[in-house]
């Protein structure tokens, strides 16, 4: 594939950045790519790993001459990010970033990004419950959506070059609204996120079920809720504290349903439960049928060696 920017800059270099350095490489997007962390940790682990052809001390030195700057901080460090590079930006680049959320980033970001530069807020719907430089791998985006939420005004050329950089590292791209990004983005992952934070909060809580028989007979759906609630504690608390209100809302649409299962239960209402678990079946059905999962019992997974008996 033809090289689509020159000169690729990633602030942050965890998951989703590394990956994205692993798929631009793997198909030839960028010629150079420049990266900065924060600690001198992450950026001596990405300069072993060969992650970037630059590692830099400080955000300003990786976006200098840079064609496109992609900010892949946690939500939360997003403005201090863009207030310290926002001076040095190349004339005619394009910024975007990864955040899992879009109105917040927007406002933190774009009041202070000069004219000369095309900002493009972008989500890719990709990720795992692994952080760091270590965990990024080529096919992460393979396949999933990347989701663009431009501004009006934005140049069209800038969109649709950057709309090939993500379908050159194998996603699905797509235009949205950056509020009904926040809003569907409660519904498919920030509130199913803090439900299973909240399960195996309150496993881990019971006292009457201890910790060791919460591990050893773990059953498929609470496995599942450990692995989400796994994922990395600054980035989630950054999506819940940026995507407020959307995220509330979905909450209280939740629990009044939850309310009405838990009715049902009680007055031994068979009829409501197996209705309501015949629509969300059909729900996994459209995914997978989406080519966005696998219908492979237990998504596929290999049971640990200890489990094979
Ligand atoms: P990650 O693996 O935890 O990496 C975050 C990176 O940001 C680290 O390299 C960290 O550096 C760096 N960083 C933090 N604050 C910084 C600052 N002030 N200046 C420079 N670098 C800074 O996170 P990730 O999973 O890649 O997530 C990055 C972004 O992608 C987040 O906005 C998240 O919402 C979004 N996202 C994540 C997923 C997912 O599933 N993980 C999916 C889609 C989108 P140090 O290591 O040196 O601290």
């Amino acid at each position: 594939m033809a090289v689509l920017y020159e000169k690729v800059a990633l602030i942050g270099l965890g998951l989703i950045a590394s990956s994205m350095a692993h798929a631009m490489r793997a198909a030839g997007l960028a010629g150079h790519i420049a990266g900065h962390a924060k600690t001198m940790q992450t950026r001596q682990t990405a300069l072993e790993l060969g992650i970037c052809d630059s590692v830099h001390d400080s955000a300003v030195g990786a976006v200098i001459d840079a064609d496109l700057v992609v900010l892949c901080v946690p939500v939360g460090a997003m403005e201090v990010v863009a207030a310290e590079i926002a001076p040095h930006l190349k004339p005619g680049a394009t910024v975007t970033d990864v955040g899992s959320v879009k109105q917040a980033v927007i406002a933190a970001v774009g009041p202070h990004l000069p004219q000369s530069v095309a900002f493009i807020p972008g989500h890719p719907i990709a990720g795992t419950e692994h952080s760091g430089p270590r965990s990024g791998f080529a096919s992460l985006f393979r396949n999933r959506w990347w989701l663009l939420t431009p501004l009006p005004g934005t140049d069209p050329a800038a969109v649709s070059r950057l709309r090939a950089l993500c379908a050159g590292m194998g996603a699905n791209v797509d235009e949205m609204d950056a509020a009904h990004h926040d809003l569907v983005l409660a519904v498919t992952s920030h509130t199913p996120h803090l439900i299973a934070y909240t399960m195996v909060g309150v496993a881990d809580d019971l006292g009457r079920v201890t910790d060791s028989e919460v591990i050893k007979y773990s059953a498929a759906g609470f496995r599942d809720f450990t692995r989400i609630a796994a994922s990395d504690p600054t980035m989630w608390r950054d999506v819940f504290l940026t995507n407020k209100d959307a995220t509330l809302e979905i909450l209280g649409r939740f629990t009044e349903e939850l309310f009405a299962l838990q009715r049902a239960i009680r007055t031994g209402d068979g009829d409501h439960l197996h209705a309501y678990f015949t629509r969300t079946r059909a729900i996994r059905r459209g995914i997978i049928e989406a080519g966005q999962d696998t219908d492979a019992p237990d998504f596929g997974r290999t049971p640990p060696p200890n489990r094979l008996a």
